[in-house]
């Protein structure tokens, strides 16, 4: 079988010569996973607590969503929205129904979708509230994808230094705060844009008020409330939805990562018909938006996710990650944060930083990545079991000076 053997610094070598150099990728080499667990080329196996940035919550090649693939792969896998296909219907039948909404506009990448719910709220102000400059507020340290109106409202400088000229229309005010929102509405402001926590910017949980205060503004208004639940949402934080947790239902749902099941790309903006609804023939599209393989896979993973099983346990099974982290603060770590099996760790500066520590924990056989520098996030698939929620923990607390 074997035909050329190239090892597992070779093939990270050749990335490096052929590869434009938009990522630094933790040293190890992937050739399989399964369940919470990959295996990399030379046999070693290690717990993956990244999940591929939460598009792999169901963890590697779940059964259920892999034999939905296959099936699908068996049968048509692209046909254009020139035509219907007979997994489109059913697809967005099931997901509106899962986010309690009327309609689904389906796309394949996470920045597409936040691109798309974009378009729908500037539609929307211009159509039916006949604003002819319509302006959306988002929030201060954002992370929304990497287009180049999305990067027009990030505050990051490395999304943005030398990629301008940008797109205008957007207000940025600090995360968290109800109120900066409510200061800079205009006449002109159609829509509210907020991640429901932040994933990027380090795992930052708003306080509680604030969602419910964007919810109260945007209905006083008349504007859009958008939540991109790319990375919070499909059973992350322990609910269906992190707005779910403060009780808060927006009018767009920014949908992606693990909606693809961590097979295909699959994105979606979910909202009602007086939304959505604003887009006719021609105005918007994606020739693979809505395939009938992203279709399978999707109805798949709403499937898994209509009972709440992934929920509960994300659930339970958070309470003990969270626990398990916060008695390392004091010992190398200076804050934790987080909800359900996500959280953000603070490494304190003088032990070493966030990407240091990451490649400690590689050798010691756990997936994590650091962000802005300090940080290390742990984001493992739903299927972690709680031992290897421990296991990870212990080789942290490994890693990090003893008490
Ligand atoms: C990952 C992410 C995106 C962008 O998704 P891509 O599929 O990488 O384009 C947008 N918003 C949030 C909150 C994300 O985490």
């Amino acid at each position: 079988m074997m035909t050329t053997m190239i090892t597992g610094e070779g093939l990270i070598e050749q990335e490096q010569q052929h590869l434009a150099h938009n990522y630094h990728p933790l040293p190890v080499v992937i050739e399989s996973g399964d369940g919470a667990w990959v295996t990399d080329v030379d046999g070693r196996r290690y717990l993956d607590c990244l999940a591929a940035y939460s598009a792999v919550n169901f963890g590697h090649r779940h059964p259920m969503i892999i034999d939905a693939a296959v099936r699908q792969l068996g049968r048509v896998t692209l046909t254009s929205r020139a035509f219907h296909s007979d997994q489109l219907g059913p697809f967005s039948a099931r997901l509106a129904a899962l986010c309690g909404k009327e309609m689904v506009l389906p796309m394949n990448t996470g920045a597409e979708a936040v691109e798309s719910g974009i378009k729908v709220a500037r539609k929307w102000g211009h159509d039916v509230r006949g604003i002819a400059e319509p302006e959306i507020i988002v929030a201060g340290g954002n992370f929304h994808g990497r287009t180049i109106t999305v990067i027009s409202f990030s505050d990051d400088p490395e999304a943005r230094a030398g990629f301008g000229p940008f797109t205008p229309g957007f207000v940025t005010v600090p995360y968290g705060d109800a109120e900066a929102v409510a200061a800079a509405v205009t006449d002109r402001t159609v829509a509210v844009l907020a991640e429901p926590i932040q994933g990027e910017a380090g795992v930052i949980v708003p306080p509680p008020d604030y969602l419910p205060g964007l919810r109260e503004l945007c209905d006083r208004r008349r504007m859009l409330l958008i939540c991109d639940e790319i990375q919070s949402g499909l059973g992350r934080t322990g609910a269906t939805f992190a707005s779910d947790h403060v009780g808060v239902v927006p009018d767009l749902y920014l949908l992606g990562k693990a909606l693809g099941g961590g097979v295909v790309p699959v994105s979606a903006v979910v909202g009602d018909a007086e939304v959505l609804g604003v887009l006719q023939p021609g105005q918007h599209g994606s020739t693979f938006g809505g395939n009938p393989l992203a279709a399978a896979v999707g109805s798949c993973v709403v499937g898994l996710l209509e009972s709440g099983e992934f929920q509960r346990r994300a659930a339970g099974l958070g309470v003990l990650l969270h626990d398990r982290l916060q008695a390392l603060v004091g010992s190398g770590v200076t804050a934790v944060r987080g909800r359900g099996l996500w959280a953000g760790v603070d490494i304190d500066p003088a032990i070493g930083t966030g990407r240091a520590i990451s490649e400690r924990l590689l050798e010691r056989g756990v997936l994590v990545k650091d962000t802005h520098g300090s940080t290390i996030r742990f984001a493992p698939p739903l299927v972690i079991t709680a031992e290897e929620i421990s296991f990870a923990v212990d080789q942290l607390a490994a890693v990090l000076p003893p008490h």
